[in-house]
């Protein structure tokens, strides 16, 4: 469920009318509702009832200021890969005993500040991470709260970019070496073992390979114990999907029959601590890209609408294919048309939807592109020097600007022009 919906023929988000937003703000812009996100969190937060929960946000998914400081605000830690995502949590206001660090590419500068800061546990995913950790901790007298992420070899049936938990994955440490990689890690002088973490991938439209990916850990977990390691946790990751609102898609499991499956995959387990990383499942419904229509134009028989939304501003069309609705901000009668909305990016992978039965749309018409909240935004670009778009967050009848639209100044930043390369007549 999410707070977009038409009014009479005007999509608001909550009692907004997005025209609105899309007039003072301009366009391109993300607009985010404040309610679908606490809800979001609220309703997983609720299918885990039972369990000794803790629902770390996964920041790559949306990672703005703001975003964070709701979901912080509503209960929930972070689940972070890099130094940068250390950055915004804790400006955030996040509490750092709540905060995982994933990621297979950890720098010693990160693993310091993020030990300084006192997270709760770093998921190590290589035995030279382990090392590294271990080394880092003991220059600073302390030791690592350390999860190893173990991948379970599972398909979790989505598309390949995004599914991390198979063998040929770079991701975590194969199930068959988690036990040798333990005891060492019990033996190295800076770490602490407190956890076992896995992630299989995004966008699960099913609950079996979570229950599959689970089975396996709860297996080792047993082997360790018989080992004399005993954790603290459990890490099992994020991945739930979403609806996309693709008209053949199956609809993934919903929160609630996501956490059944893991209660039940737990067993005796149950009664460890638990910690999710969901990202795409509380962001994802929770935002839109708006956008303005700049031309209707034909080539042969193909009918394209370029708007001034780009795959600089939402990568996910060009990256995976992925499926995003598209509607208008007003809706108006008159025959649908089948069309291409693309960008103004040089690249034919430039489009937002392809082959797409809409409403039309003309010259000036404002549209959104749905279930942008996740991997919108953050993984934005200035690709073709566009200036990444503005980001607007909702709450009832008011709305601010959470993100203010990058100027040209900002695409220049940073950049020098040394003296030997002299005056440019
Ligand atoms: C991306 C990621 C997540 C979040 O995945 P979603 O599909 O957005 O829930 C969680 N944990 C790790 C380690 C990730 O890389």
């Amino acid at each position: 469920m999410n707070h977009f919906h038409y009014k009479d023929d005007d999509l608001y988000c909550e009692d907004v009318p997005l025209a609105r937003i899309a007039e003072e703000v301009g366009t391109p812009a993300y607009v985010y509702s404040h309610a679908t996100l606490s809800r979001h969190l609220r309703v997983f937060q609720d299918a885990l009832a039972g369990l000794d929960a803790l629902v770390c946000f996964s920041v790559k998914a949306s990672s703005n200021l703001a975003l964070l400081r709701l979901l912080f605000s509503g209960g929930a830690g972070a689940d972070i890969v890099s130094g940068g995502e250390l950055h915004r949590v804790l400006a955030a206001g996040c509490d750092p005993q709540k905060i995982v660090f994933s990621g297979v590419g950890k720098t010693a500068p990160e693993m310091r500040r993020a030990l300084e800061a006192g997270i709760l546990a770093f998921n190590v995913e290589s035995e030279g991470e382990l090392d590294l950790l271990s080394r880092v901790a003991r220059e600073l007298g302390r030791r690592a709260p350390t999860s190893i992420r173990v991948n379970p070899d599972v398909d979790p049936e989505t598309h390949p970019y995004i599914a991390t938990g198979l063998r040929e994955s770079k991701f975590g440490i194969p199930a068959s070496e988690a036990r040798a990689l333990y005891q060492k890690a019990a033996a190295l002088p800076g770490i602490d073992v407190v956890g076992l973490d896995c992630h299989i991938g995004s966008q699960l439209t099913n609950t079996a390979p979570f229950r599959d990916a689970i089975e396996k850990l709860v297996t080792l977990v047993r082997d360790l114990e018989r080992d004399g390691i005993e954790l603290e946790h459990l890490d099992i990751g994020g991945g739930l999907g979403i609806p996309y609102g693709r008209d053949e898609e199956a609809p993934p499991p919903t929160p609630g029959e996501y956490g059944e499956a893991i209660k039940r995959a737990l067993g005796p387990l149950a009664s460890k601590r638990i910690i999710c990383e969901p990202g795409r499942v509380i962001a994802g419904n929770a935002g839109v890209l708006l956008s303005t229509v700049l031309y209707r134009k034909r080539a042969q028989s193909k009918e394209f609408v370029v708007v001034d939304a780009a795959m600089n501003d939402l990568l996910r069309p060009a990256l995976y294919e992925a499926f995003h609705p598209v509607w208008p901000l007003r809706r108006r009668g008159g025959e649908r048309i089948r069309a291409d909305v693309v960008g103004p990016v040089c690249e034919t992978g430039d489009f937002l939807a392809r082959e797409r039965e809409i409403s039309p749309l003309e010259t000036g018409d404002r549209m959104a592109v749905g279930a942008a909240g996740a991997y919108g935004f953050s993984m934005a670009s200035n690709y073709n020097s566009r200036p990444k778009p503005a980001e607007i967050l909702v709450k009832g009848p008011r709305y601010a600007v959470v993100r203010h639209r990058e100027s040209l100044a900002d695409l220049t930043r940073g950049e020098a022009i040394p003296d030997f390369l002299g005056d440019a007549d």
